[in-house]
């Protein structure tokens, strides 16, 4: 039932939002989506999924056809979109376990009213007859917009978070046949993506999947020092590339979690737990601080995360291996939501690929699911073993073959990204910035003969005393140490004893690491023991060369160890303002963490750092000139227009 014309696409974008532009295909998912076609989209995090179901909603209510329905799994998710929405002057609400009796009732008059223009839910409370009922009476009155189901991944078991209640939404299909509906997901695999089809019934949506390219990341994977201390890496690198940033810091455990937030605490860092060891409450306060105030350190499992919204996160660091490269990719990408310049940051040792796999032989799953975790392990191994580009393998890995004909460049200036054109743009050429190894290459060594000794070492142990040993005592025999537990097992009497002398402890744990990653080795067991894979045969008859990466003797001269640090040459907008701009920046940045506060509202959400960027860049000096910067729409410029341009005056007469 259209009742009116509903204004142009872009034009809601721009009055809206503040935007001048789509994104990728956004522009194309919402003219199919707002025409009443289905649609399923894959777009990495960051991409811009909320505009190609809100700007159909807002396209369709004024048009007289209803509200939106946003079926969301995170209740912290839509308190955020809904503020942003209100933020915006867009009528949206939520109905979820946190509103009262009233507050509930009083959402159910806005919507059956025909007010709201999205109401985001949880799917148990969309699937239940009482909610049912209410939809159903819309409608009938042909006041049903479209059904959007935010991270669609959960209807699958193959996906990293299914959940049971996302398979009763079949029902919308069946329910509300005619009402258009559009599934969106990150989640990039094929097994994933066939099983969102079949459980939503979108056999007949139209596919929008983008590269899964995110090219403002940068990717850094480096070897635990010596003496084994990465927390003081970590350390380094915050303090260097990021600080006074918001990051996240992954680690496995809790105790680890714990330990680390209290440790960069005490080192100045304004750092904070998060764990789902921890009372509700206090997870709910840190999480609400580190969306709320700026430059906060969340050390966490991987409990955190899931629909963490936070556009502005600069780095995310990995004290712990991760499961497997969709993990990786995962978390990585709650770096860099708005497309400026962040990194991905990872320490890893021959202990964290220890422990992997003995998580994984100690799973009490069945041999083919352990396989194929092992199987996705290697993957990530070799991910970080690599010597050449990280971007270029994470790509290949979802399928993706890189545009450019460079193996290190990644794709072209213009490629196939979402994020069009938001690259690294300051440096010699985009590879440059792409991860460390493009940006330093890694040494290589021959290391045919030191792999040959390893191997042998290892089966000889084996032969001796009919079981095998981990990496720390193998380690010893190759270099000729005689500790107490040589004597004991009588191994100064192997053949292999002191061959090694030649190369140091550090050379010899990342043959070993390696080893393990190409597969010719594998660790098992409590122990991380030792044991010869069948391909490890070849490589002892010499037939296969094997080149390993150099262990660095520091961590990688990176592109802040020249004269100009790191942020100056990075393309972060506000890195890139003079003196009278940073003053500006500051300014605004005082200016709307006060906003915030009084609102009750995250800070992005009233302006990103990158639209208070170009303000400070530009010094708007009147609402038209306010109006024109990217994020500024309608509601907002009458809401704090005049307000911003007494801060500028302020600075300026200063
Ligand atoms: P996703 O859900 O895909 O992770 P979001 O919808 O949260 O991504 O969008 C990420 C960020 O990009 C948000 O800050 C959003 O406002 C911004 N954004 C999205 N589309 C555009 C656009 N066309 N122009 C400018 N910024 C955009």
């Amino acid at each position: 039932m259209t009742t009116s014309a509903a204004p142009p696409l872009l034009e809601l974008l721009h009055d809206v939002f503040g935007y001048t532009a789509f994104r990728g295909p956004q522009q194309a998912i919402c003219e199919h989506v707002t025409a009443g076609g289905d649609a399923l989209v894959l777009m990495p995090t960051g991409g811009g999924k909320s505009l190609c179901y809100q700007i159909p909603a807002l396209a369709r209510h004024a048009a007289g056809q209803g509200v939106t329905v946003v079926v969301s799994p995170l209740i912290a998710l839509m308190h955020d979109q809904v503020g942003a929405l209100e933020e915006a002057g867009v009528h949206a609400a939520f109905l979820n376990s946190s509103l009262d009796q009233a507050g509930a009732q009083a959402v159910e008059r806005e919507l059956l009213a025909g007010r709201l223009v999205l109401l985001y839910a949880a799917p148990e409370r969309i699937t239940h007859p009482r909610f049912l009922a209410m939809l159903d009476s819309l409608h009938e009155r042909g006041r049903l917009a479209l059904f959007a189901i935010d991270e669609a991944h959960c209807v699958s078991q193959w996906g990293h978070d299914f959940r049971e209640e996302y398979l009763q939404l079949n029902v919308l299909a069946e329910r509300y046949a005619g009402v258009p509906r559009v599934a969106l997901t990150a989640t990039a695999d094929a097994d994933t993506r066939a099983d969102i089809i079949e459980r939503l019934s979108l056999q007949g949506a139209q596919r929008f999947i983008s590269s899964f390219d995110r090219p403002n990341i940068r990717y850094a994977i480096v070897e635990k020092d010596q003496q084994d201390r990465p927390r003081e890496q970590l350390l380094r690198f915050i303090q260097r590339e990021h600080p006074g940033e918001a990051g996240i810091v992954y680690c496995q455990s809790r105790k680890k979690v714990e330990e680390t937030a209290a440790w960069l605490a005490a080192r100045g860092l304004a750092a904070l737990p998060y764990h789902a060891g921890l009372e509700a409450d206090v997870r709910r306060r840190h999480q609400d601080r580190f969306l709320r105030e700026d430059g906060l350190v969340m050390v966490a499992t991987i409990a955190f995360g899931m629909g963490i919204d936070k556009p502005d996160v600069r780095f995310v660091a990995h004290l712990d291996l991760p499961k497997n490269i969709e993990g990786y990719y995962q978390e990585t990408g709650r770096a860099g939501r708005d497309g400026e310049a962040a990194d991905a940051w990872m320490t890893y040792g021959l202990a964290d690929v220890v422990q992997q796999r003995r998580m994984i032989d100690e799973s009490p799953a069945e041999d083919t699911f352990k396989r194929r975790q092992i199987g996705k392990l290697d993957a990530l191994l070799a991910l970080a073993e690599s010597l050449d580009c990280r971007r270029v393998r994470l790509l290949r890995y979802f399928g993706e073959e890189p545009v450019s004909s460079d193996p290190i460049a990644g794709p072209p200036q213009d490629g196939v990204s979402p994020l069009g054109g938001q690259r690294r743009a300051n440096g010699p050429s985009v590879g440059a910035y792409c991860c460390d190894n493009c940006e330093t290459p890694p040494a290589r060594w021959d290391a045919t003969e030191a792999a040959r000794m390893a191997l042998s070492c290892i089966y000889r142990c084996h032969q001796h005393g009919g079981y095998g040993y981990g990496s720390v005592h193998t380690i010893a025999i190759l270099r000729g140490q005689l500790t107490d537990k040589v004597r004991e097992r009588g191994h100064e009497r192997l053949s292999t004893f002191g061959v090694g002398q030649a190369y140091s402890e550090a050379q010899w744990r990342g043959v070993l690491r390696q080893l393990i990653a190409l597969g010719h080795v594998r660790a098992e067991g409590d122990y991380g023991t030792l044991t010869l894979t069948a391909s490890a045969r070849a490589v002892l008859r010499g037939e296969v060369a094997i080149v390993l990466r150099e262990p660095r003797a520091a961590e990688p001269k990176s592109r802040s160890r020249g004269t100009t640090p790191a942020r100056s040459r990075v393309p972060a907008a506000a890195a890139q303002l003079d003196a009278a701009g940073q003053a500006r920046f500051t300014a605004l940045k005082t200016w709307r963490s006060e906003v915030a506060k009084a609102h009750n509202l995250p800070a992005y959400i009233v302006f990103t750092d990158a639209t208070l960027a170009q303000m400070a860049a530009e010094a708007p000096a009147d609402l038209d000139a306010v109006a024109a910067v990217s994020g500024v729409g309608a509601k907002k410029l009458d809401a704090y227009g005049a307000a911003i341009l007494e801060v500028l005056a302020g600075v300026d007469a200063a």
